[in-house]
């Protein structure tokens, strides 16, 4: 258990300060497919799928290998998935001012499986769009079409 909660132990400052880079990209970067573990805070028990993470840089952008891990700093922390996805979108928009993120997390609850309506394939999705991925249709789907994309020659 002090494990899976050991995100409190963590912040997002300490996490990502040293891997704030300056760059002049300013297409949008997304990292999909993040594996998510997280407890749900009303029955302590798990849900878990995948986190797809995207930004739009001005300017600053962060270290890839950070996302995954603010992913997991949020998750091990007792957790509803909706306070989750908008948590990791603060957080990147707190320290990189990006032109906009969004974050979506596609996850199973076991507190929806084992019990309550026992949904054996029911995945639950929730969606956190900031700035240009709230206000452009546009930006929005070009992120929407690429997490649903499989890409050739990879796992
Ligand atoms: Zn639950």
């Amino acid at each position: 258990m002090r494990f899976l909660t050991g995100g409190y132990s963590q912040d997002a400052d300490s996490l990502l300060n040293d891997a704030l880079f300056t760059v002049s990209y300013d297409e949008m970067v997304i990292i999909k497919d993040i594996e998510v573990f997280s407890l749900c805070e009303h029955h302590l028990l798990p849900f878990f799928g995948k986190a797809h993470v995207a930004y739009i840089p001005r300017g600053k952008v962060v270290g890839l290998s950070k996302v995954p891990r603010l992913v997991d700093m949020f998750a091990r922390r007792l957790q509803v998935q909706e306070r989750l996805t908008v948590q990791i979108a603060e957080a990147l928009e707190d320290k990189i001012k990006p032109r906009g993120v969004a974050v979506v997390i596609e996850a199973m609850h076991l507190c929806m499986i084992m019990r309550g309506v026992e949904k054996q394939n029911s995945v639950a999705v929730t969606s956190c769009m900031r700035g240009v991925f709230r206000d452009q249709v546009q930006t929005r789907e070009e992120f929407l079409g690429l997490i649903r994309k499989k890409h050739a020659g990879l796992p």
